[in-house]
Parts: C-alpha cells; sequence; structure tokens
C-alpha cells in the first residue's frame, strides 16, 4: 500500500481537510480506514493520536504501520468515498504545545548538562521525560528558568526532511527508537531534534515551562511538566488553595510556611502533653483496678491505643481478663489482654456474642466491636 501523505508534516496548524478513503479492513469488532492524505497524527513516537471527525464517524484511534495510517472509526467507510476531517484542534493545539515545551527544556538540557532524552510520553492528562543525567533541585530550577528564557525569546520552529547528503552534516538530538526517514525539529538558537510529530511555529506559543515533578529515575531523572494553559490552569488552582489555607490560618500567602511550621511545633508540644497526662491518667486506672478472678472492662471515647495496651498489660496482672474499648456504643476499637485465659479460642465467642471481628494471639486480640457499653458489660461479668 503507498504511504498516507501526512498532512501535518507541512501545516500543523490545519484542522479540516478533504481526503479519498483507499482502503478499508476490518479489525475484529472495528473499523478501520485508510485515506491517501491526512491530518491526523498517529499514536507515534511517545504521544497519543488525534481524535476527531470521518464525515459522519467518529475516530477513535490512529496508529501507523509500514508509513501507511490507520484510522479507527465509530462507523464503517467505503473504499473511494471522498471523506471531510476534522482534528479536534483544542487538544491537538495543547499537544503541540506541550510537545515544543519538551524540546525546548530537553535541547537546554542538552546545552547545560550534556543530558539526552532518553524516554518521553504525551498524553492528555501529562508530558513526562527521562533524563539520562541526574538533575537535583537547584540544576532543575537553573534548567526551567533557562527554558523560560528561550520560551520568551519568541525563537522560530521549522521541519524538514534533510537529504542524504546534508543529514550527516548536522549535529541533532535523536530520539530512541526512530525509523524510516528523519525528521528535524530546529528551535533557532536552542535545539535541533529528529522528530514526528507537530509543533507550534514559535517558542512563545508555548506560554510558559513548569515542571511539576522531578525524580530520580533509573541513575538518571523523571521529569514530569505542564506548559501553557495546562499551566495557568495549575496556577490557578494552586494560587487558590493556598490563598484558603493562608485565609484559614489569617496570613498572608507569603506567610504560609512559617504558620505551617509553628502550627506543626504547637501539635507536637500539644501532642507530648496529652501523651503524658494520658500517661498519668492510666496509671491511675491501674491504681484504682481491685483484684479479680474474673474480669475487667475500660472504657475510653478516645485515647491513644497504646496507652490502652500498657494499660491491659498492668491490668491482666491484677485479674483473669482485660479489656479496653476505645469510642462509641456500636463503634468501638477494642483489646483484650490475658495471661489466665487462651483468648484465640475467646475470640470466637467475643465475635459471635457482641458483633465483634477481631483476633490476635492467646495473649492478645483487638478488633473493631459494634455492640454497646451494657452489652459489652454484662458479657464480660459474666466471666
Ligand atoms: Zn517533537
Amino acid at each position: 500500500m503507498d504511504k498516507t501523505v501526512r498532512l501535518f508534516d507541512a501545516d500543523a496548524y490545519l484542522a479540516e481537510f478533504e481526503a479519498t478513503v483507499v482502503d478499508t479492513l476490518c479489525d475484529g469488532e472495528k473499523y478501520v480506514a485508510v485515506l491517501d492524505r491526512t491530518a491526523f497524527f498517529p499514536d507515534e513516537g511517545g504521544q497519543s493520536p488525534d481524535t476527531g471527525t470521518l464525515g459522519g464517524a467518529r475516530v477513535l484511534y490512529v496508529y501507523e504501520k509500514d508509513g501507511v495510517i490507520y484510522h479507527e472509526t465509530d462507523a464503517p467507510l467505503s473504499k473511494g468515498d471522498a471523506v471531510h476531517g476534522t482534528i479536534d484542534f483544542d487538544g491537538r493545539y495543547r499537544k503541540m504545545q506541550s510537545h515544543t515545551g519538551e524540546h525546548v527544556l530537553c535541547g537546554t538540557a542538552h546545552r547545560l548538562f550534556g543530558a539526552e532524552n532518553v524516554g518521553f510520553h504525551l498524553s492528555e492528562e501529562y508530558v513526562r521525560v527521562d533524563l539520562d543525567v541526574y538533575l537535583d533541585r537547584e540544576r532543575v530550577a537553573l534548567l526551567e528558568r533557562e527554558a523560560n528564557d528561550a520560551v520568551r525569546g519568541n525563537h522560530a520552529v521549522t521541519a524538514w526532511y534533510p537529504d542524504k547528503e546534508e543529514l550527516p552534516s548536522l549535529d541533532y538530538r535523536s530520539k530512541d527508537g526512530i525509523e524510516g526517514d528523519v525528521r528535524l525539529v530546529k528551535i533557532e538558537g536552542v535545539d535541533l531534534c529528529a522528530c514526528c510529530a507537530p509543533h507550534v511555529s514559535t517558542t512563545a506559543e508555548i506560554g510558559m515551562i513548569k515542571v511539576v515533578d522531578s525524580i530520580k529515575y533509573k541513575g538518571g531523572t523523571r521529569l514530569e511538566i505542564v506548559c501553557g494553559p495546562d499551566a495557568v490552569r495549575l496556577f490557578e488552582e494552586e494560587h487558590e488553595t493556598l490563598s484558603s489555607l493562608a485565609a484559614s490560618f489569617s496570613v498572608k500567602r507569603e506567610d504560609l510556611a512559617a504558620a505551617v511550621s509553628r502550627l506543626r511545633e504547637e501539635l507536637s508540644s500539644a501532642t507530648y502533653r496529652l501523651r503524658a497526662a494520658e500517661k498519668k491518667l492510666m496509671e491511675r486506672e491501674l491504681e484504682d483496678t481491685a483484684p479479680t478472678d474474673g474480669a475487667v472492662c475500660f472504657f475510653f471515647e478516645d485515647a491513644d491505643a497504646d496507652a490502652v495496651r500498657q494499660l491491659l498489660n498492668g491490668a491482666a496482672k491484677k485479674c483473669a481478663v482485660a479489656a479496653g474499648f476505645i469510642g462509641r456504643d456500636g463503634d468501638y476499637f477494642f483489646t483484650v489482654r490475658s495471661d489466665r485465659i487462651p483468648l484465640r479460642d475467646f475470640s470466637k465467642k467475643i465475635n459471635s456474642s457482641l458483633s465483634c471481628r477481631g483476633g490476635g494471639s492467646d495473649a492478645m486480640i483487638s478488633g473493631k466491636c459494634s455492640a454497646r457499653r451494657f452489652e459489652i458489660e454484662e458479657f464480660f461479668n459474666k466471666i
């Protein structure tokens, strides 16, 4: 089959086009059409494919094989049909911005740190770039600043297929897995890279580049970035979050970090005081517990589970069974301790009599209990 003419190579901004269906095939349940020419960019080079319409049919997925571009549609097309194609251009343009942003970022990383791009994924949800050099926070910040300088520089972006004589004389970045004719994308003064995808025509159209996440990955760096309107939307959302947080602390946004740090200190000192008071309370409870051959039950609306366990350890030396319940009627977290009765068998009895779910060892069981306090007391009084 003849290779499909790639209309997006010459004009990335082409949103509508006329074409002829040159072949159709049945791929299981799917309708697949091949056109003589197309503006639909396929799933290629790490970028997700365009969506849109062909005649009255929705284009669901587009892929390429041996230079032929296949369109999966939700309705059949017939060989010989003249069709009008429409690309969902908002989504496509955002990908053009993000993709060109990725070139600027990687070209800048190459210039600053000698980093090569060893992975790339661009979809509606995110843009991910893997570099083979590890960049710490400081270097990522420098990279982001210099890449945004290049965005504001409004450099021209052009693409062409160099011939066999020209190609060897050019020093360009290349991605793994590129097959067939090499198409070069040049960003004047910033980058030269082999790439098959549509790009914007000047760097200013990228708007801005924001690195959202940066992690160590296979000895290099994995970056997640947002560009253009996605970066603006992220800024709006995060600004809104910071503003409402600052309002809830009654401080200015720029004083938020200090306010959170103060709160953490207050919380840690309050927790320390609470633990100390709880420890004293448990010691008093233990002192007040009279020795018995039966069971003793403790109820707390709210208490630290570790502190309750300490109390039960002490109480188990005075009684046959010591039980602690934290919570309210119908919703308790319980722990039972005993050095005299094997609790694993006992837990079956508790589970069925008191609507409990739990288990553990012969010395200690714990779980959830949906009984009421008087039912629990009645049960343990019988021991
Ligand atoms: Zn590209």
